[in-house]
């Protein structure tokens, strides 16, 4: 994104910083030391690199800017410590993200759009429609933005705030780079999870990239004929066509793929629903994550009960599937995908 014509910085990559700096008649080792006080260092000026010239500080003032990212607002839950930001950007687009801290480190959950088209009937994000995609920086501004404030390490990241990733996937990708690169926070790859409702041709791009990191698909139904009904790219993409994708990625990682499986009362919780699913995935290198559906007002969607939810876990158990169900953090702050930039917009 352009800023008085000036460059996004945080958007580049090391090796795109080091072209512009060369085209500025700047020596290339600069590029480095620059994208460390940006990405690791985390700087929110050029006046804080004390370690580059005035006059370099002030080429860069002239030809880049750092962009900015606020928080309007911060909610912490009650229950269980959860943090949830809303984030203002530069064009007054509001975003949210979640901070989860569990014993083994601070999850942030960052989104990739604002608004989503992908339209999936139970999802608060896609309420209000589309706006637009995020910018890389826009994307790693929410990290380091809660790292600041936190004043602690982010160690995971996952990619399941509102969008849809792989409808951004350039700018996403770029951001899982620069987010695991050592000169940036170093978040290992494996520490990085990627949800997406099942582009299927980005499945095997995804897979091309050769990434350690873990794809997880929202499938949220065990056929074609219940997806349909609450995610609107199932008239798309069958699951027969995203379990292939899938397959693919398996073999080009050797990674297993998460299954998302949110379960709505009466509607894909049933024990038939729970043998059709485990068909389905037995003898795929799968994980399920089952979850109890946040309730959204808007739709009648009720969340399945607790038997419900265990008996269907011991169902997919018995084919040898690994399930767990997810624990349901900030519950009482909306922490749930686009539920608390509604209320504001
Ligand atoms: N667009 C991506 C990532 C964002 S949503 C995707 O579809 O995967 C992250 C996860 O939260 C997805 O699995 C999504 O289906 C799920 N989700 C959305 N609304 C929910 C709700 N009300 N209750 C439980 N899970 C929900």
């Amino acid at each position: 994104m352009e800023n008085n014509n000036k460059i996004d910085i945080c958007s580049k990559n090391l090796d795109e910083l080091k072209e512009i700096l060369v085209s500025i008649d700047e020596k290339p080792f600069r590029a480095k030391q620059i994208y460390i006080w940006l990405h690791k260092k985390l700087v929110k000026n050029f006046e804080d690199m004390t370690d580059i010239s005035k006059s370099l500080r002030k080429k860069l003032e002239d030809k880049f800017f750092i962009s900015h990212i606020s928080i309007e607002k911060k909610l912490v839950s009650n229950n269980d410590g959860t943090e949830k930001y809303l984030f203002q950007l530069e064009n007054k687009t509001l975003v949210e993200s979640v901070l989860m801290s569990y014993s083994y480190g601070n999850t942030v959950c960052v989104s990739t759009q604002s608004g989503c088209k992908m339209g999936c009937k139970f999802c608060a994000s896609t309420l209000n429609g589309f706006d637009r995609n995020l910018t890389t920086s826009e994307i790693l501004s929410q990290v380091y933005e809660i790292q600041r404030n936190i004043n602690d390490r982010i160690s995971n990241i996952v990619l399941m705030g509102s969008g849809e990733p792989m409808d951004n996937y350039d700018n996403v990708i770029k951001f899982i780079k620069i987010i695991n690169s050592e000169e940036g926070l170093n978040i290992g790859q494996r520490h990085i999870t990627l949800s997406t409702c099942g582009i299927v041709p980005k499945i095997y791009k995804f897979a091309d990239e050769n990434l350690q990191s873990t794809l997880a698909i929202s499938l949220h139904a065990p056929n074609d004929i219940i997806r349909k009904q609450t995610m609107p790219i199932a008239n798309v993409y069958s699951i027969r066509e995203i379990l292939d994708a899938c397959k693919y990625y398996n073999e080009k990682t050797n990674k297993r793929v998460t299954f998302e499986y949110a379960l709505i009362k009466d509607l894909n919780d049933s024990e038939k629903h729970a043998q059709e699913l485990g068909m389905l995935l037995k003898n795929t290198l799968s994980h399920v994550n089952l979850i109890p559906i946040n309730d959204v007002k808007e739709r009648n969607y009720i969340k399945s009960s607790k038997d419900r939810i265990l008996k269907f876990a011991s169902i997919l158990e018995n084919f040898n599937i690994e399930t767990t169900v997810r624990r349901k953090l900030g519950s009482d702050i909306n922490s749930a995908c686009g539920q608390l930039r509604k209320l504001y917009k």
